[in-house]
């Protein structure tokens, strides 16, 4: 009499259905992708598909270690432990907790716009934008130009985007925190594995996610405002209208929209770009991310074991990943209304002042 071997059973389907997944072409090719290539939010989604690559590099990741106060945050770490109300929080929970914390208070600082070596910080006048220098190691993407009223000086506030450069300068917008918060978040908690996300909104902002094992689920992080796992912080507490929010991962691209917009502060997505389309370059670039990690991992090891790795380290996390619908959870709760970053003026400008 036969015996039923399950384990064998279980990884030939796995692989089997692996394999259709990598042959299901995506509804577009090339060539149409390049013909939305003129609509922002397209374009946007291109320019960021590799943006988590540089919070990979482990010489990056010990910078940043040797950079940041570890005895002083590893202290109030524990105490955060100890004294935790908050139910299924594992130890690297604490550790995003105080980092938020850390950074936020310690480590970055929030510039409107820059002050003068005269002292002045007030009658600072913007003038304009600068391209960045041919050479360009801080990978600066423009230069604001300002200059002082009273002592006339002219001041340069570079927008650098390299997260090492970040370490040293310490300061920024939004741009600027997440950047340099990913790198520090991906060394303190990373280990390798696929668990920060970039996070873009088409209305000029950026935050991050993590994943949490305690929590089960992506995590909410704005590293300006020290916020965790407050979803509805922009639309809610700010009172900002949003169109589009995209996740971006070391190997796949979610919309987020749900996620983050209510109803009652939706952009209608058809004015910015068709949101059919919008599906399309996500499937397109998801489908392209999961062929190039399958051809390195082909040429490590053997074909069944790369579609194994695939399916665990990459379909798996797609697929438990069910964001429509799944939000408009609990409204924010204890945070002030309006956005806490930024000049008064200035948050009312982009309507973030709730
Ligand atoms: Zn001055």
């Amino acid at each position: 009499m036969s015996t039923i071997d399950y384990k064998n059973l279980k990884e030939k389907l796995i692989v089997a259905y692996t394999k259709q997944i990598l042959n299901e072409k995506p509804t577009i090719n090339v060539n149409d992708l390049q013909s939305k290539a003129n609509l922002p939010l397209i374009r946007s989604i291109h320019s960021h598909i590799n943006c988590l690559a540089p919070y990979k590099i482990p010489s990056s990741l010990d910078i940043a270690l040797n950079t940041i106060d570890l005895p002083k945050i590893y202290e109030n770490v524990d105490k955060r432990e100890k004294e935790n109300k908050i139910p299924n929080l594992r130890y690297d929970d604490f550790i995003v907790l105080e980092l938020l914390n850390y950074f936020k208070n310690d480590f970055f600082k929030w510039v409107n716009q820059p002050s003068c070596q005269c002292g002045n910080n007030d009658q600072i006048e913007h003038k304009g934008i600068k391209k960045p220098p041919a050479n360009n190691p801080d990978q600066i993407s423009i230069i604001e130009v300002y200059q002082c009223s009273k002592c006339k000086r002219i001041i340069e506030f570079p927008r650098i985007n390299n997260p090492i450069s970040l370490l040293r300068t310490r300061n920024g917008r939004c741009g600027e925190w997440v950047n340099c918060f990913l790198l520090i978040l991906e060394a303190l908690i990373g280990e390798g594995k696929d668990r920060i996300r970039y996070v873009l909104n088409h209305e000029d902002h950026v935050w991050c996610e993590y994943y949490s094992y305690g929590l089960q689920k992506w995590v909410h992080l704005d590293p300006c405002e020290a916020v965790f796992d407050e979803p509805l912080l922009y639309c809610n507490n700010w009172g900002k209208k949003m169109s589009y929010v995209i996740g971006f991962n070391m190997n796949s691209i979610v919309d987020l929209s749900d996620k983050y917009i209510t109803k009652e502060k939706q952009i209608n997505q058809t004015e910015v770009v068709d949101p059919k389309e919008v599906e399309k370059v996500i499937e397109f670039y998801n489908f392209k991310k999961l062929h190039d990690v399958y051809d390195i991992l082909k040429n490590e090891q053997n074909e069944i074991n790369s579609l194994l790795e695939i399916y665990k380290n990459i379909i798996v996390p797609r697929n438990k990943e069910q964001v429509k619908g799944d939000i408009k959870s609990t409204p924010s709760s204890n945070i002030p209304k309006g956005r806490q970053t930024g000049s008064a003026e200035w948050t009312k400008n982009r309507g973030e002042n709730g």
